[in-house]
């Protein structure tokens, strides 16, 4: 796998949370997040940087509207729960909430 499809591959992965949060969306992608994934990597793809660019929010380059970057915050912000806390607290937390 290069580079580029690992980070084709965590895009969608992001993707496919955020969509499951926000749209309900159970397996895969909704149209909407479909068409997301499909641009993200289209740039990937595309990125002069090739291999060694930096991260996206680093990059100085930037390749995405406007518009797509704000859908990118969006998702980064529905997995920052994820990505900053521990799954099993997060699980207890929830069941806890349901039944006092
Ligand atoms: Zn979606």
């Amino acid at each position: 796998m290069t580079k580029a499809e690992e980070d084709i591959a965590r895009s969608r992965e992001m993707i496919a949370r955020y969509c499951r949060k926000k749209h309900k969306v159970k397996d895969g992608l909704c149209p909407e997040c479909q068409a997301t994934f499909e641009y993200v990597a289209a740039h990937r793809m595309r990125c002069p940087y090739g291999d060694d660019k930096p991260a996206c929010g680093k990059c100085k380059h930037s390749c995405y509207s406007p518009a797509m970057r704000g859908k990118m915050k969006a998702v980064m912000l529905a997995n920052l729960p994820q990505m900053l806390l521990h799954p099993v607290k997060t699980m207890r937390k929830m069941s806890g909430r349901k039944q006092p």
